[in-house]
């Protein structure tokens, strides 16, 4: 590959714990397949509190503002210290509206083969705005807990038009908006009826349906194949998409995006993973799934399509499994398969 293939410039975390580890993994799968990005390295998390006693360095967010485009390994939020989440500051400071999660079998022989959908889930409001306090009953200062959620209409409109864009640009037919508008009626009544509202424009071209959360939750188990892209809000957005991740693989195979108009952000769903860090067992392939969304959302489906090959043919065929899929490659075992399936 010529140094002048690489014309994208984008940010890279590597993070914290099995970070390092599994982003090198994915930059050589990368570059075999010569990905267009020319890699602005920074840190954040613990690398950062290190490094300047800060988990989201101002050097880190301005480079994502320069690329608005970030590869980004998990990272460690420090307990104590008063330091703010790292990943929900970066969705305030980029306006990360969407949460997009990906989840399709790619392992055969599981409970459940042939899962392919999407998820969207909002990603600033709902209960997320935490505004939390306390209210005083009789003596006790801390007699009730009150939170206060609320979802825009503009919000909702922008994660259901989202999510119906790229069921266009997808050739997915169907969307299906998952709400609790029965009992939260104003809360999640509104992302219904603005997901009415946007289900009309796209008439003829995409379905629309809706299910009440806890019924959907328990289709998710009993009946996934009835979905195709999911639309959600924030809080039920989380606790479905972990459910998701956990019908096709777990962890490791879950890969995500945050996406907004000021940028995007691609990670593994899992963590720094601490207890495996360091000794070349961790799984790279939810990352690498989160730099095959990067090579869609930069418009090389060819270079996707290819890895997202690779990795099926790999872990199939090849048999190349790390621990956590209950194989014995290596990280450097199962990048070097990769590797060769793919040049
Ligand atoms: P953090 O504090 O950063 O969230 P954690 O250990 O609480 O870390 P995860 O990192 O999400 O949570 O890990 C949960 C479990 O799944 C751990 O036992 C970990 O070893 C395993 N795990 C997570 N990611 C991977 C991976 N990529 N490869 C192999 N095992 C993984
Ligand atoms: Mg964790």
């Amino acid at each position: 590959m010529t140094k002048d293939s690489k014309t994208i410039p984008a940010t890279l975390i590597p993070g914290d714990g099995i970070g390092p580890e599994i982003m090198d993994s994915v930059v050589e799968i990368l570059d075999t397949v010569g990905a267009p990005f020319v890699w602005d390295k920074q840190l954040a998390g613990m690398a950062g509190v290190d490094a300047v006693n800060d988990p989201l360095p101002k050097q880190t967010i301005e480079s994502i503002r320069r690329t608005s485009l970030a590869l980004k390994g998990p990272l460690t939020t420090p307990v104590g210290g008063g330091f703010k989440s790292i990943n929900v500051t970066m969705r305030q400071e980029f306006g990360l509206f969407a949460n997009m999660r990906p989840t399709k079998t790619i392992i055969p022989g599981g409970r459940y083969e042939d899962i392919d959908f999407v998820m969207f889930r909002e990603n600033l409001e709902g209960y997320y705005a935490a505004m939390e306090h306390y209210v005083p009953v009789g003596d006790d200062p801390k007699g009730i807990a009150l939170s206060t959620g609320y979802n825009s209409r503009a919000e909702c409109r922008r994660i259901v038009k989202f999510a119906f864009d790229y069921a266009v640009a997808n050739n997915r037919k169907t969307v299906t908006l998952v709400h609790k508008a029965n009992i939260l009626k104003l809360l999640t009544g509104i992302f219904l009826e603005e997901g009415r509202k946007v289900a009309e424009e796209y008439k003829g071209r995409v379905e629309f349906n809706d299910r009440i959360v806890d019924a959907c939750a328990m289709q998710l188990v009993t009946n996934p194949w009835q979905f195709d892209v999911i639309v959600t809000t924030n809080l039920f957005g989380d606790i479905l998409s972990d459910l998701a991740s956990g019908l096709v693989g777990g962890l490791g195979m879950a890969p995500g995006a945050n996406i907004g108009e000021k940028a995007a952000v691609f990670e593994a769903v899992h963590g720094s993973a601490p207890d495996i860090a360091g000794k070349g067992l961790a799984n790279p392939l939810a990352l690498l799934m989160a730099a095959v969304m990067m090579l869609q959302h930069v418009g090389r489906q060819d270079l996707a399509d290819r890895i997202n090959h690779g990795i099926k043919k790999t872990i199939t065929e090849g048999g190349i499994r790390t621990k956590d899929l209950g194989g014995n490659a290596t990280t450097k075992d199962l990048t070097a398969a990769l590797k060769q399936q793919l040049s």
